[in-house]
């Protein structure tokens, strides 16, 4: 188990191998010591004004790569950003380290639109943050020549491709920067690509012989659990509770569940708020507000949620259904433990959730004409997310695996899997014949839900309309849990033994292999998650390890009043791995909070003394 910082100090040299001139801004500005391997190349790259696509899961590190090449080579560069809260939320971050920045985009008025272009002309900027729309205005493109801006950044480069799982029209566009400024380096960052959406946005931006960088996708701090979905709203409220007072985000398929999963929550004590694209663009901000505020713990969304989120301190990331790609997946659990520490990853997942995003793909393909192969890859996104989700094996080697990387090491020590919280369910191949030989009995007529009712001998109208309640299969798994069933059900369809016909009114029938199973030449495992006891695992264990927890609450109330008095996000003004690091060395004097990481020069003149403070009074 590697942790990025130790895989920076194995990077070789101290400092990662940066210039003298490198480390100088990463100290005054971040407090950090070195730089993470690929951090390392894409920065020469940017230095070098050689065109590079860059590709490093989230919270690998992708906005040092661009922030420090201007303010090393002290000229002003344009970041490309696909929304108004992440370029904030970003520029916010940057001032309160001392770094010059700004934003223009819709949100503001004439007035401070011009006041920041009074600004970037004197040029003492060096990042000037802006959407695909406004880039290729008259006015700002005049800006750019004035500026003589020689590099842009683009971030969330993926949305370009209509490959990805983000496409955005307005990226397109992007084309054009090449020819309109073809003596200035480009350079595309991403947290989700395959192959194919990468060549892509290298064909697109039209890159010259570009470095190509591809980071390692996997986050050894992310913990992945995928359990069957039974009462997914108490598995949910369950999760939640072994993160009490800590951030999660809950993602869900639709606006009513997002709601209703968030009522709940609620009803259970829980700090939460549902967050989706049909809720008043006010109200989304206010929760979102909120969310930075620590004012919530809780987020149920839709994947509109989150792209504005830069919160690092979010510690578990659950999936209440199943996203629609693995990229989806890994962006979404991608938002847990930005600041490096550990985080947890909960998938449920039933395969009802399958045939309900096809459903979806398929009218909304037919509303929107999508062409028929555009729908098709959607689905074989899918079907990879699918199967993600059912095979059993190490779930960090599945995931490297899909981004064409081979896993080190034999257990990760954070996943189901390898925890070995997955276990058989006794005598599943006499289950599973008797589910399949339900199926027989009602004529392979009928939907999942009915062969439920007739195997757990429900007394249900249209049962005894029917007269099933006389067939042999009746009530022979009544001891089994209607929701355990379902289940059992899916997982049948999941293993290829029983298949389910599509449209509206599905219904389960057999095949070769249910009848190889019923007649007895086709052993069935079936799983089950194993009642796990311990509220922490191991890896978790070892990052409170020396951590004075009282002192990390204390910290953190310091850090919302700050954060309060300045009208940001408290992630912004320090991460939580620095607030550990500080609640176990414990400073009393400020000049110490040099050695701690995250404390850049500015913060420690600006708070400093008010965090020694607060860590002497604990005493
Ligand atoms: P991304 O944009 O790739 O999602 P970020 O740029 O937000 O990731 O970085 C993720 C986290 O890692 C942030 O908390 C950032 O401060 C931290 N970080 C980035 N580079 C370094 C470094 N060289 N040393 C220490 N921490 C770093
Ligand atoms: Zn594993």
């Amino acid at each position: 188990m590697k942790s990025f910082e130790e895989a920076m100090v194995g990077a070789g040299a101290a400092g990662g191998g940066a210039s003298e001139e490198v480390l100088a801004v990463l100290r005054r500005f971040w407090g950090f010591e070195g730089l993470r391997p690929l951090q390392l190349e894409a920065i020469q790259a940017g230095l070098e004004q050689r065109d590079s696509l860059v590709v490093m899961p989230t919270g690998g590190g992708k906005s040092l790569c661009y922030q420090v090449p201007p303010a090393v080579a002290g000229r002003t560069d344009v970041v490309v950003s696909p929304l108004i809260a992440l370029m904030k939320d970003q520029v916010d971050a940057l001032r309160l380290s001392g770094y010059p920045a700004a934003a223009i985009h819709s949100g503001m008025d004439q007035m401070e639109v011009r006041d920041v272009e009074r600004d970037l002309a004197s040029g003492r900027h060096h990042l000037i943050f802006v959407a695909p729309e406004r880039l290729l205005t008259p006015r700002f493109l005049d800006l750019v020549a004035r500026l003589k801006v020689s590099s842009f950044a683009i971030d969330e480069a993926h949305c370009i491709s209509q490959w990805g799982h983000d496409f955005r029209p307005e990226y397109r566009r992007l084309a054009e920067l090449k020819t309109r400024f073809p003596n200035a380096s480009i350079h595309a960052y991403t947290a989700t690509a395959t192959e194919r959406v990468r060549g892509d946005i290298v064909e697109q931006l039209g890159l010259n012989d570009p470095a190509v960088l591809v980071g390692s996708f996997d986050r050894p701090n992310l913990l992945y659990r995928v359990r069957p979905k039974l009462d997914v709203n108490a598995q949910i409220a369950e999760t939640i509770r072994r993160h009490k007072g800590e951030a999660s985000i809950v993602y869900s398929i639709s606006r009513k569940d997002t709601e209703q999963i968030a009522r709940y929550l609620v009803s259970e004590g829980v700090r939460a708020a549902a967050y989706h694209a049909g809720m008043e663009a006010d109200e989304r901000r206010r929760t979102q507000d909120r969310f930075a505020a620590e004012e919530i713990d809780v987020v149920v969304a839709t994947v509109a949620f989150g792209m504005g989120i830069d919160r690092s301190d979010i510690r578990c990331v659950i999936h209440a259904a199943l996203p629609k790609s693995i990229e989806s997946y890994q962006q979404e659990t991608g938002r847990a433990g930005r600041d490096g520490l550990p985080a947890e990853c909960v998938l449920f997942y039933s395969a009802a959730d399958v045939i309900r995003w096809r459903n979806l793909m398929e009218r909304s393909a037919e509303e929107s004409a999508t062409p028929a192969e555009v729908l098709e890859s959607g689905k074989q996104l899918l079907e990879e997310m699918r199967r993600f989700a059912t095979v059993v094996r190490c779930r960090h080697a599945g995931l490297s695996a899909y981004f064409g990387e081979t896993y080190q090491g034999t257990s990760c020590g954070a996943c189901d899997f390898c925890l070995a919280e997955v276990e058989g369910v006794a005598d599943s191949t006499v289950l599973a014949q008797k589910v399949l030989s339900c199926v027989a009995r009602v004529e392979q007529r009928f939907g999942v839900e009915h062969v439920v009712d007739v195997l757990s001998g429900a007394s249900s109208e249209r049962v005894r309309r029917l007269g099933h309640e006389k067939l042999s299969t009746y009530g022979i798994l009544k001891d089994v849990p209607r929701k355990t069933l379902t289940n059992i059900v899916y997982q049948l369809v999941d293993a290829g033994l029983l298949e389910r016909t599509s449209g509206d009114r599905p219904t389960l029938r057999l095949n070769a292999s249910s009848w190889e199973v019923m007649r007895g030449g086709r052993a069935v495992t079936l799983l089950q998650a194993k009642e796990s006891k311990s509220k922490r695992t191991r890896i978790e264990e070892a990052s409170w390890r020396d951590v004075d927890e009282a002192l990390f609450e204390s910290l953190r109330k310091l850090r919302r009043e700050i954060a309060a008095e300045r009208g940001v996000p408290a992630y912004v003004i320090l991460h939580d791995a620095t607030l550990r690091e500080l609640a176990s060395i414990k400073p009393t004097i400020v000049e110490a909070l040099r050695h701690i990481r995250g404390f850049g020069e500015r913060k420690i003149t600006d708070f400093g003394a008010r965090v020694v403070e607060c860590i002497k009074t604990h005493q």
